[in-house]
Formats: structure tokens, C-alpha cells, sequence
């Protein structure tokens, strides 16, 4: 029998109404035949309100306290969402994380899975027809048999695990949203929603902040090739036929997509800084001297661009932090200036990154070329730009943010007809 893996986000499963629509989307699919594993956050604000009580009981908790806090959310809704299931006729059990278990190691608060026991799940399907109930986010630490949690939005890649240990036919991520859009909606009308994207692509587009899914449930999913369907939990489940085509995005592997285009989607960040170094001594160990403070303080610097000398003795060198960072960063670098050695320092907070995701870039020259003429078209100066295989970004003022990414969603050809 095909196996299918339902996750359901905190949004979906927000009040008892929420989970009895849940319920009903779980009844069509196992009515059209499939053995289903059914994965939920906790309600919607649960887990914010969990942490912000580990918060207030001690500004330094221990992690394997917090862990014991957050991951009852999941818990509650798995319960319930059982109880409903039960209710409308449908054979299901809960389960938390220890008892299937999913094993994972001991980062507590940022776990990582090392093995779900999907044996026993198939066992229940085949002797019982059960459906189960999975709470997502969490697992146990073997050696210390501790609950553990897979960081904030975790209850995705609890899926995409789930999905892998149980061979399921597809992964379907519900959600508040239809699928992924080509970029935010709120700020291009016409961005469209992709029927398919490839895994490198979405991860890129998760890294970039893109909130659809955790970004390393994507990782985690091109590793194990996994397909997952972003799709809509708000559609009524009885207008859902489960053998036709229905409404999502399918993140899959690029050759499962036929007409590949250049570019797929566009994504843009304002939270970042810029910093820039004038007057650095060009020589060896320089860049170590600035970089190395910034990674023991854990300041994630994204974006590095270092000119070349004119001099042969000074350069400039710019690079972007989060803006959350940018405080800490500037001190960082102004208590490391005798080993770096510089004259001034320079930072921006009032700069954006915009960038343009394809596969197809890996074979196509010239991509990034026609962005750059079309933003200097629109007298949009470009402070810094990076790229990548299938990726390039450009960091300009945030204030041309929307007029950058409306013109590049234009000049791409991804404007919805
Ligand atoms: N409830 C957890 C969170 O809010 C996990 C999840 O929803 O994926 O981060
Ligand atoms: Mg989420």
C-alpha cells in the first residue's frame, strides 16, 4: 500500500475546528488508500509561549530543561488530533518522539536526527490499519534518554525524516499558503506560485528566509530524495479529489522538471549590514585577523567583497552581518583594530540584499550581466555583489528594495500573464 506523510503546521492545527478540518484532510487520504503518518507542530503561539516561560524562570536555562518545556506543544495536538481521528471512525494512535523513537544526538534545543524507527509505524499499518499521530519537533537522546528538540520550525524536518524511514510515496507540508511563490506576493501582485522547484533551488530560497519550511528539512530531503509538497491546509478537504492534480508546489529533484527556466525565484532580505573596512594593511593573515573575532563571537557575516590595492599597501574591505549583528560586529572589529591594523570603519544599516535563484544559471551566460543594466536603468546603485553556482545577489539601499525585485521579477520573465 502507497504511504503518504501529512504535516500539519501550527496555523492548521491552531483550535479544536482547525483539527477536526485536519481530521477530515487525514480521512480523504486514507479513504483513497493510503497508509498515512500524520505529523503536527503545537497550536500556533504555543511554542513562543513555552520559551518565553523558560525565558522568564532563568535568563540561562539549561537546554535539556528547555527541551522538557517546548516539546510538550506537540504533544497536546498530537493527542488531540488522535482523539478527533477516533472520533470521526478512523483508527489512529499517538506518538511522541521517545516512543517510536526517533533517536537523535544530544544538541539539545537544536537536536539532529540520526534514526526513526519506521518499522514499527509499517507494522501498525499493515496489522491495524492505524494511522499515526507523530508529534513533530521532538526525539530522544539514546545514551541519556532525554527529550530533545530540533530548533524552532523543526516539526518539518521531523517529517521529511519520518518520510524517508516509512519510504513514503510524497511528504505533504500543509500549510498557511497555497505553495512557494516565485518571490513575496505582498510585494510583486504578480508572482505566481511554482508548480515544482528543484531542492537546491529551495534551499537556497529557505536560506534566504523564505519561511515556507525549515531549511534544513530541505537538506534533509534532497539527502534522502524525498518529495515534499507544499500545499494548503485551508482548502476544504472534501473539495480535494486525492487522485487529480491539486494546488502546491512539489520540491523534488531537478530531472523530475521538464521546462527548466533560468530563473526561478527572486528573494530579498532587509535585515542586513553593511561594514566596511578602509585603509586595511594589504597583507597576509588580514583577512584571518577580521573574520576569525567574527566567528567566536557567532556573528554570521554573509556577503565579502575586498578590493584590490591600489597602493599595494592598504585595500577597503566590505562585508554584511544581520542587522541584529551589526552592533556587536562594528565593537568586534573596532576592539580587534591593533591586529588588524586600518584606518576607519564605515557601516550601513539601511542596505538590502536581493537575490536571483536558478539551476539554470549553471548553464546559461550572461544571467546576472542582464540584472545589473536593468537596476541601472532604474538608477539603483549596487553596493555589493556576490554569486554562486546557481545563485547571485546584490546588496543595494533598502529604500529601491520592491522596485529592485519588481524589476528583476519582470526582466526574468516570471510575471504571472
Ligand atoms: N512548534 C515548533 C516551533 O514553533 C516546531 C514547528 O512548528 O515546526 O518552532
Ligand atoms: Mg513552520
Amino acid at each position: 500500500m502507497a504511504r503518504l506523510v501529512m504535516k500539519f503546521g501550527g496555523t492548521s492545527v491552531a483550535d479544536l475546528d482547525r483539527i477536526r478540518n485536519v481530521a477530515r484532510h487525514v480521512k480523504r487520504e486514507v479513504d483513497a488508500g493510503y497508509d498515512v503518518a500524520v505529523v503536527v507542530s503545537a497550536m500556533s503561539g504555543v511554542t513562543n509561549q513555552l520559551v518565553a516561560w523558560c525565558r522568564d524562570a532563568a535568563a540561562l536555562h539549561d537546554a535539556r530543561e528547555y527541551d522538557a518545556v517546548v516539546a510538550t506543544g506537540e504533544q497536546v495536538t498530537a493527542g488531540l488530533l488522535a482523539i478527533v481521528l477516533e472520533g470521526m471512525g478512523v483508527n489512529a494512535r499517538s506518538w511522541q518522539g521517545w516512543q517510536l523513537p526517533i533517536l537523535t544526538d544530544n544538541a539539545h534545543a537544536s537536536a539532529r536526527i540520526l534514526d526513526v524507527n519506521g518499522a514499527e509505524l509499517i507494522k501498525r499499518f499493515e496489522e491495524r490499519k492505524q494511522v499515526a499521530v507523530i508529534a513533530g519537533f521532538q526525539g530522544i537522546h539514546k545514551e541519556t534518554g532525554r527529550i530533545t528538540t530540533l530548533g524552532r520550525g523543526g516539526s518539518d524536518t521531523s517529517a521529511v525524516a519520518i518520510a524517508a524511514a516509512i519510504k513514503a510515496e510524497r511528504c505533504d507540508i500543509y500549510t498557511d499558503v497555497d505553495g512557494v511563490y516565485t518571490t513575496d506576493p505582498r510585494v510583486v501582485p504578480k508572482a505566481h506560485r511554482m508548480d515544482k522547484i528543484a531542492f537546491e533551488e529551495m534551499l537556497e530560497l529557505a536560506s534566504l528566509g523564505a519561511k515556507v519550511m525549515q531549511v534544513r528539512s530541505v537538506e534533509l530531503g534532497m539527502v534522502q530524495n524525498v518529495r515534499i509538497f507544499v500545499r494548503s491546509s485551508f482548502v476544504k478537504p472534501e473539495d480535494i479529489n486525492p487522485r487529480a492534480n491539486f494546488l502546491g508546489t512539489l520540491i523534488c529533484d531537478e530531472s523530475e522538471i521538464m521546462e527548466q527556466q533560468v530563473v526561478t525565484g527572486i528573494a530579498f532580505s532587509k535585515d542586513e549590514a553593511q561594514i566596511s573596512i578602509r585603509r586595511v594593511e594589504d597583507k597576509p593573515g588580514v583577512a584571518a585577523a577580521i573574520f576569525g573575532p567574527l566567528a567566536d563571537a557567532s556573528i554570521n557575516v554573509d556577503m565579502i567583497v575586498q578590493n584590490v590595492s591600489a597602493d599595494g599597501a592598504t585595500t577597503d574591505l566590505t562585508f554584511t552581518v544581520p542587522s541584529a549583528d551589526y552592533e556587536r560586529a562594528r565593537v568586534t572589529i573596532e576592539k580587534a583594530k591593533g591586529t588588524i591594523g586600518f584606518e576607519r570603519l564605515d557601516g550601513a544599516t539601511d542596505v538590502a540584499k536581493v537575490s536571483v535563484i536558478g539551476i539554470g544559471m549553471r548553464s546559461h551566460a550572461g544571467v546576472a550581466a542582464m540584472a545589473f543594466k536593468a537596476l541601472s536603468e532604474k538608477k539603483i546603485n549596487i553596493r555589493a555583489i556576490t554569486t554562486s553556482e546557481i545563485k547571485f545577489s546584490v546588496l543595494i539601499d533598502a529604500a529601491y528594495t520592491e522596485l529592485a525585485v519588481r524589476t528583476l521579477h519582470t526582466l526574468y520573465g516570471l510575471d504571472k500573464a
